[in-house]
């Protein structure tokens, strides 16, 4: 049988919350960019570190970024 990877957890950022700060962007910049309207959105999910994105998520001022 072949072996499965894990498929990784994915995350969005809530376009409502978000305050534009861009604290995400320059935490882990492989992972969000900039929406161009002062937001920021997931580029890729891929591949985060769990423990980084958790202490980004706590940290983020609107509580923007979420688990789907
Ligand atoms: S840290 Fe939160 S509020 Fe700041 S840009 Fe990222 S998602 Fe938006």
């Amino acid at each position: 049988m072949p072996e499965e990877k894990p498929k990784a957890r994915e995350f969005h950022v809530d376009q409502d919350l978000c305050t534009g700060c861009n604290d995400c962007i320059k935490a882990m910049p492989q992972h969000f960019a900039d929406t161009g309207e002062d937001t920021a959105e997931v580029a890729n999910y891929e591949g985060a570190d769990a423990v980084k994105l958790e202490q980004v998520m706590k940290a983020c001022p609107g509580k923007a970024i979420k688990w789907k």
